[in-house]
């Protein structure tokens, strides 16, 4: 069985298994160092008022230049980096990053337009992530207002009480909290009632998918509806057509992020964000 052959054995050898030994081996070696200002970068994608489109957020989503493979986009690496726990090193760059172009975010889209920081679960388990907000905070500049931290669902799995702690913690220096991919997890009804919450993001797999299916439909008014109630704002993920814009904006969803406004763009592009030609008729 597997067990006696060793685990250095490949029992059914593919190409496939090389390529993932050998992109774990590179991502620990290349993003493990002190260099990761050379490896690693961000983008920024803006979120908007759908009345009028104009920019009320942006976050930060990382990015691998030259990474092997397909590692260049998150959805790849960050799972890799999870695995491999240096999710918890590089999530701390990240956050620094976000908070050092900070500044230069406020000159280009205003004082009030609030950074937004993806921050994975093992960052809120395994780090004392208040420390680290703190330091970023204070060793860049940037106002604690400034900032709102995304975590998913997942975060909260194993040690809620501890997690919600964290998240009174940071709220109480001024950072504000958003529930990311808000539909996918377990959604559990009472994390959302129960956490310290300041936003919901719904996914964009229930934005995509409006335009066919009634149950998505009905999904993504609950979300809207709930969040609501809860005194939560609701961002909606992954708006792409002006139908899905009207239609999240007559559900009373006024605040989203999707291509029909911006793609992701680097921080010298993001002055050039703008609303886009559609505005809501109605
Ligand atoms: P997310 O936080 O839900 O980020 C939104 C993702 O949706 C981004 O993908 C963005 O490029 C993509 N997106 C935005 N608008 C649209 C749209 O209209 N249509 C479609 N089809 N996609 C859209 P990206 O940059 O590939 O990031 C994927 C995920 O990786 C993120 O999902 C987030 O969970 C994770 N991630 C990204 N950066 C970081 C990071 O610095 N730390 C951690 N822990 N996770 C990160
Ligand atoms: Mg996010
Ligand atoms: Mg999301
Ligand atoms: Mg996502």
């Amino acid at each position: 069985d597997a067990k006696r052959s060793g685990r250095h054995t490949w029992k059914r050898y593919s190409p496939d298994m090389h390529a993932v030994a050998m992109a774990r081996l590179t991502v620990l070696s290349r993003l493990s160092g002190a260099h990761l200002d050379d490896e690693l970068a961000l983008v920024w994608q803006t979120q908007h008022a759908g009345d009028d489109g104009r920019v009320i957020g942006v976050e930060a989503l990382l990015r691998w230049p030259s990474a092997p493979g397909d590692l260049d986009m998150p959805d790849r690496l960050v799972p890799l980096l999870e695995e491999t726990g240096a999710i918890v090193q590089i999530g701390q760059w990240v956050l620094r990053e976000a908070c050092r172009q900070q500044r230069r975010i406020a000159q280009l889209l205003g004082p009030d337009c609030r950074i937004a920081v993806n921050i994975s679960a093992q960052q809120l388990v395994n780090a004392d992530l208040v420390a680290e907000v703190r330091r970023a905070l204070e060793e860049t500049g940037a106002p604690a207002s400034s900032l709102e931290l995304e975590l998913t669902e997942s975060a909260f799995m194993q040690e809620p009480e501890r997690a919600i702690q964290t998240l009174h913690e940071l709220r109480a220096m001024g950072v504000s909290i958003a529930l990311d991919d808000f539909g996918t997890g377990y959604s559990n009804l009472m994390y959302l009632s129960r956490l310290p919450l300041d936003k919901v993001k719904i996914d964009r797999h229930f934005t995509s998918a409006l335009l066919q299916e009634d149950v998505d439909a009905s999904i993504c008014r609950s979300i809207v509806f709930l969040a609501r109630n809860l005194r939560l704002e609701v961002v909606a993920e992954g708006v792409e057509t002006p139908w899905q814009r009207r239609w999240l904006m007559a559900e009373g969803c006024t605040a989203m992020q999707g291509w029909l406004f911006s793609r992701p763009v680097p921080l010298d592009e993001l002055g050039a964000q703008v609303a886009p030609a559609d505005p809501v008729a109605s």
